[in-house]
């Protein structure tokens, strides 16, 4: 069987969680920043990614997923397409 990097990135995750942790990304008051529409805010979230001890997986996952949107491994993707305006798509 085929692992794949979106399984590796959740077996990671599970991991982490056994032993009590988190991603910050998964910290309740700061996970939305992952995914605001303020370009800074992201920004804060791609320096927080920066030691994450599954920072390697997400890459991977992200680019397993095609990741169009938010905060992966210190990488902005952007706003989510949804989000924005008639103008800027
Ligand atoms: S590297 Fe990935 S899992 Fe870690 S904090 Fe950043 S987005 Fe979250």
């Amino acid at each position: 069987m085929t692992t794949t990097a979106t399984d590796a990135l959740t077996q990671a995750l599970v991991r982490m969680a056994e032993a009590g942790d988190r991603p910050r990304c998964g910290e309740p008051g700061a996970h939305e920043l992952w995914l605001s529409e303020d370009t800074e805010d992201r920004a804060q979230a791609a320096r927080w990614c920066a030691g994450c001890s599954v920072l390697a997986e997400c890459a991977a996952a992200a680019g397993e997923l095609k990741a169009s949107f938010g905060v992966w491994a210190g990488r902005d993707y952007g706003e989510r397409a949804s989000r924005r305006t008639v103008a800027e798509q």
